[in-house]
């Protein structure tokens, strides 16, 4: 962090609807900055994505990753677009990459059903529903996902990977988090999801969970299969609190979660390292609404609302960290007067910006 609580932020746009949310974002970022004071935000915008790999043949080119390595955190709007892929047929995906090159362990994805917005879920307890998915996002499934191998057209094979130590740094983030949202009036349960009854890799991430959790007392810690939690997560979601599991159950969980906030536009996601962090809504490039204005901005406001919690955090900032509840809180109010397409009604991106922003300018509540 530079003099005057000044914050550089990697701003990576990427494709599709990516520019599309990433613009109003940084519009209200200025507004919450001016208006809590106390920290400044300075962007750097940056290049990567699809599009750029058609242009220039690179999707995430050296100077951009030295350049965001420098800054005090990335903010990401979404990347790959569906046309255009290596020419062994693999979608272009950076947002990966980075993960895997800042050591981003931890994706923290918070499934929060609002109370002014639609959710699949008919039953009453799922209104004000608050848990936290924790994806491990540099090993597991996607650990291979280089190397895969098709052998004469018959056979595809491909391999994966559990470590002790990125586990353990996992399990230890995902308990810290339990406490810091216990002490918030959450119920402080770590949920490990695995697939311990048939893979010795599982037995022993599932081994490794247990171990921890003894570290860590004052949490309650429970295991669960994934076919079980998918299951649970979808007819009594409220009984987790924190889970925590492997890369691709955690790809395929947090989409179930987006479902259940009502869809892709409305699911927030930050994945943190050691030292450095991306903040990313869930959601893709949407190939299918880029262009039309249609895009729900949500996830990309509440994940700078992350942003500017976690800076706060690592600095010891309280105006940062009051920021990001300011904007949360803002986003609420706004879904709450709002009915975006993708709801089905008829608010787009400009309108869900105006009300966030019309929010912000009334002040906290
Ligand atoms: P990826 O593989 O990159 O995660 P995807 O192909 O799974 O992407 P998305 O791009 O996330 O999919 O889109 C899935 C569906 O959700 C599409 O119908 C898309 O229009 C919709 N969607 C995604 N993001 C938003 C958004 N911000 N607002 C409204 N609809 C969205």
């Amino acid at each position: 962090m530079a003099a005057n609580s000044e914050f550089a932020v990697a701003v990576l746009p990427g494709d599709g609807i990516g520019p599309e949310v990433m613009t109003p974002c940084l519009e209200i970022l200025q507004a919450v900055q001016e208006q809590v004071g106390g920290f400044r935000l300075r962007f750097e915008q940056l290049e990567a994505g699809a599009d750029l790999y058609r242009r220039t043949g690179d999707a995430l080119p050296e100077e951009t990753v030295e350049r965001a390595g420098e800054t005090d955190a990335i903010l990401l709007g979404a990347m790959g677009l569906p046309g255009i892929r290596y020419p062994d047929g693999r979608e272009i995906a950076p947002q990966v990459d980075l993960r895997e090159i800042f050591g981003l362990f931890a994706g923290v994805r918070p499934v929060r059903i609002f109370a002014g917005t639609p959710t699949p879920l008919a039953d009453e307890r799922a209104r004000g529903l608050d848990l936290v998915l924790i994806r491990e996002s540099t090993e597991g499934m996607f650990a291979g996902r280089n190397d895969g191998r098709i052998s004469d057209d018959a056979v595809a094979e491909e391999s994966w990977r559990i470590t002790r130590a990125a586990s353990e740094r996992l399990f230890d983030f995902a308990f810290a988090l339990a406490r810091r949202r216990k002490a918030e009036g959450h119920e402080g349960k770590v949920t490990c999801v695995d697939k311990a009854n048939v893979f010795r890799a599982f037995a022993f991430f599932r081994r490794i969970f247990e171990e921890r959790a003894a570290q860590h007392p004052d949490i309650e810690a429970e295991s669960c299969h994934v076919d079980a939690a998918a299951m649970m997560l979808v007819k009594q979601p409220w009984v987790f609190d924190v889970l925590v599991t492997e890369n691709m159950f955690g790809d395929i969980l947090s989409d179930l979660g987006a479902g259940l906030m009502g869809g892709m536009g409305m699911a927030p996601s930050a994945d943190i390292g050691s030292e450095r962090a991306v903040f990313q809504p869930c959601h893709g490039t949407a190939p299918d609404i880029a262009g039309t204005g249609k895009a729900n901005p949500t996830a990309m406001f509440l994940s700078a609302a992350m942003m500017l919690e976690w800076l706060g955090e690592r600095h010891d900032l309280a105006a940062s960290r009051q920021a990001g509840r300011r904007l949360a809180c803002a986003v609420e109010s706004a879904l709450a007067r709002l009915r975006t397409y993708e709801f089905g009604g008829r608010d787009g991106t400009d309108e869900v910006t105006r009300k966030v922003l019309e929010q912000l300018a009334q002040g906290p509540d």
